[in-house]
């Protein structure tokens, strides 16, 4: 029989979707225009609408309603995620990321260290 891939794991989803969603973050203007900002706020809600894991995605809702999508700046943004992702991190018993701009650029956006890996 030749080779398949497979669906991806809950764990795999769930790291490529935090991978794209801190580079965007990343990389979204220092000043959107007001379509930059109604738009991803509609793609985050779309997100927790969507997530293709019930609970999480169930979850992803409740928390984007008590602090909805800050999108006033990149700033803001990546703030607002790195808050996101650590309420999953704790949930799940994961480490907390230090969310400061310049750890989150150094991790997501440019790192000047020779130690990153691919
Ligand atoms: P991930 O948590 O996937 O992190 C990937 C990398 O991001 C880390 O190696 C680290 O370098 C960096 N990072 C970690 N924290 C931060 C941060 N705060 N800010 C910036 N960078 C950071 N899984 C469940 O089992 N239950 C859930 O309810 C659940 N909800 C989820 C909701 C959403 C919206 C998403 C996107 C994922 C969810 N997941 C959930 C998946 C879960 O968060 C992890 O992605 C998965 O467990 C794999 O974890 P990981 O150890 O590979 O690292």
């Amino acid at each position: 029989d030749s080779y398949r891939a497979c669906p991806p794991t809950r764990d795999e989803i769930g790291a490529s979707t935090w991978s794209l969603l801190h580079t965007m973050a990343a990389w979204y203007p220092n000043k959107p225009t007001r379509e930059d900002k109604q738009l991803m706020s509609t793609f985050m809600m779309a997100l927790a609408r969507f997530y293709p894991c019930t609970w999480c995605a169930s979850d992803f809702q409740n928390n984007v309603q008590l602090s909805p999508p800050r999108t006033e700046t990149r700033e803001d943004l990546c703030l607002w995620l790195c808050e996101q992702h650590n309420v999953v991190n704790g949930k799940l018993g994961k480490q907390l990321f230090n969310c400061t701009m310049n750890d989150l650029d150094e991790r997501w956006r440019k790192s000047s260290s020779s130690k990153c890996q691919k």
